[in-house]
This record gives C-alpha cells, sequence and structure tokens, in this order.
C-alpha cells in the first residue's frame, strides 16, 4: 500500500512591511521598513531627508502595522 501525502507550499510570511512616515522635524515624507513579526517595538530611525533621529513605537501584527507613533 502506498501512501500518498499531499505536499502544500505555503508562501513564507512576508514580514517586512513598508509605510510612510511622516518626519516631525522636517514634515518629510519617508518610506520606512518595518518587521512586523516583532509586535511592538520601539525604534530610532535616521530621516532620511533631514537626517535627525525620530523615536518611533510601533505595534504590528504579522503582516500589518496596527500603530505607529512618535514617542519623545
Ligand atoms: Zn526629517
Amino acid at each position: 500500500m502506498r501512501l500518498r501525502y499531499k505536499i502544500e507550499i505555503t508562501q513564507p510570511m512576508q514580514p517586512i512591511v513598508s509605510t510612510d512616515v511622516v518626519c516631525p522635524h522636517c514634515g518629510e515624507t519617508f518610506n520606512l521598513e518595518v518587521d512586523t513579526s516583532q509586535s511592538e517595538q520601539d525604534l530610532i530611525e535616521d530621516c532620511s531627508i533631514c537626517c535627525r533621529p525620530i523615536n518611533l513605537t510601533i505595534r504590528c501584527r504579522p503582516g500589518e502595522i496596527v500603530a505607529l507613533a512618535f514617542s519623545q
């Protein structure tokens, strides 16, 4: 008797989501890539226009950003 296994190829979850962030220093919008595999994260990202650091608090679900806030 032969057993057949159905092999399901599942796409790996894409954890990197890109979002637009408005810099609180210069008001310009730049693109930020967020790793959504971490549900809550604080990070310091340098603005790509004025290069000043931005403190961000980001809450995520796998594959999507739930909330993004500036922290001082
Ligand atoms: Zn800026």
